[in-house]
């Protein structure tokens, strides 16, 4: 599979450049030229292959030639130990995509994409270093992707003082081969503090560097997978049994799967409502409609920052500046994804597959409260405004119901901060209570060029 920047389609890449790489020489990000349909015998049986196996068949064509099968089968057992469980809460379906350690769905990306680094960079002896910055939840993802992968370091900066002490302890707290700077600056300074490491001649000499931002086409192809094997269970007509992680209280009742206004329904392709920011998770969600998974379409919802649901309504593309909002992964301005978007599809095209609605804090907030009132399910703030989401859209309503899932992209416990006024103690699950037990070993550094340097 070749690889092409967004802002021109004439020079290909490899998967590997592309991967490591990240962004492409000019400024655009990587797309694939092609979105491989899956073999017949793969689409029929979605249903019932492994999360593992229908990764496999998913991540296959796009890296095919590069990445033998024997490696791609060991990388995605390695990168995919947990589950992505698809249920019944109250009157529609969830995917739940927070079993990973740093507790949303960024992980099933990073996991893949650290994994995937490692490989591409057998036989090199000069080690790989990773510059990455993060507002808060990236970093958590990356951090632990990449703990432990050999020949490969990390240092990822971060706002000091403007992140949760979880996510402080999810990307300072691991140690090793991953180094944490707290710069004394914001989010914007982590993130010129990087781009101008890169454009340093002298550094690019003597470090092999690469970034792992979201941008990164392998954290969104991996993504892809659980939009399929979820439709692919709902067309069987098949929803996931309630395990001991989901988060909810004593009160809620599991329906079983097939009483809700939207239910797993047999033969039916499904909605997927999808908590949107940088529009990379949609991407990956189109793409596995394009695949052939059995998807009718997709609700992006946003909070306040709606440029792309705007763009859906007049046709027009408007960057804004970004709006702090509670449920703020998502307070992206101007969505980078948004040139794959019109790289792969026209604005008609486009409509067809995907409508926009914008979720306001007043309603998330509601919307929190009041399913946990109704059902005893817990939602973070980003999950709630996939929620309301669907609430908003009404014309499906007039369709009469039918399959739709709203993905939970964090597990509330993330965001207890947000939750716990509206709903009382969140359950934290597991991989939680152990980050919280680290602690937090970050350098300061002052938001200043030459102490990056200094230190790496
Ligand atoms: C990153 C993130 C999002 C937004 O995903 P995009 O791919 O940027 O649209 C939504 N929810 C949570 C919890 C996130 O961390």
């Amino acid at each position: 599979m070749r690889y092409y920047s967004t802002r021109n389609k004439k020079a290909g890449e490899s998967f590997a450049v592309a991967a490591l790489t990240g962004l492409a020489p000019d400024g655009g990000l990587f797309v694939p030229e092609t979105i491989p349909p899956y073999p017949r015998a793969v689409q029929a049986s979605l249903g019932s292959m492994s999360f593992q196996d229908i990764a496999f068949e998913t991540i296959k064509p796009f890296a095919e030639s590069e990445i033998p099968d024997p490696v791609l089968e060991d990388l995605v057992c390695r990168a995919y130990p947990f589950p992505a469980p698809l249920i019944q809460v109250g009157d529609r379906l969830v995917l739940e995509l927070f079993h990973g350690p740093t507790a949303a769905f960024k992980d099933f990306g990073a996991r893949f994409m650290a994994l995937a680094f490692a490989y591409l960079r057998r036989g090199e002896d000069k080690p790989l270093h990773i510059l990455a910055a993060t507002s808060g939840d990236t970093g958590g993802a990356v951090a632990d992707g990449f703990y432990n992968v050999e020949g490969i370091s990390v240092t990822v900066l971060y706002p000091k003082g403007r992140v949760t002490p979880l996510q402080e302890r999810q990307i300072a707290g691991l140690g090793g081969n991953i180094r944490a700077l707290a710069v004394e600056g914001s989010f914007d300074d982590c993130q010129r503090l990087v781009k101008a490491a890169f454009g340093n001649g002298d550094l690019k000499k003597r470090l092999a560097l690469s970034s792992a931002n979201s941008i990164n086409i392998t954290r969104l192809i991996p993504q892809a997978v659980y939009y399929a094997a979820s439709a692919g269970k709902a067309f069987a007509g098949k929803t996931d049994p309630l395990g001991d992680a989901s988060p909810r209280n004593s009160k809620f009742v599991p329906s079983g799967g097939t009483s809700g206004t939207f239910r797993a329904v047999a033969k039916q392709p499904i909605v997927f409502c999808v908590p949107s920011g940088n529009f990379g998770n949609l991407i990956a969600g189109l793409y596995a409609l394009e695949m052939g998974a059995p998807i009718r379409g997709f609700i992006a919802a946003t909070n306040s920052n709606k440029t792309i649901p705007d763009y859906l309504d007049t046709g027009y593309y408007e960057a804004r500046f970004s709006k702090a909002t509670i449920s703020n992964a998502m307070d992206v301005g101007a969505p980078s994804n948004f040139e794959r978007m019109v790289a792969h599809w026209s604005l008609q095209e486009t409509r067809r597959m995907v409508h926009g609605v914008s979720v306001s804090d007043e309603d998330t907030c509601k919307t929190i409260g009041e399913v946990h009132k109704t059902t005893g399910y817990f939602l973070d703030p980003h999950t709630a405004v996939g929620w309301h989401g669907v609430d908003q859209f009404q014309p499906l309503r007039s369709f009469g119901g039918g399959s739709l899932a709203v993905l939970a992209t964090a597990h509330p416990a993330k965001f207890a901060e947000a939750v716990e006024p509206l709903t009382g103690p969140v359950p934290v699950p597991a991989s939680l209570k152990k980050a919280l037990e680290r602690k937090p070993q970050a350098r300061i550094i002052p938001a200043d060029l030459s102490a990056l340097l200094e230190v790496l």
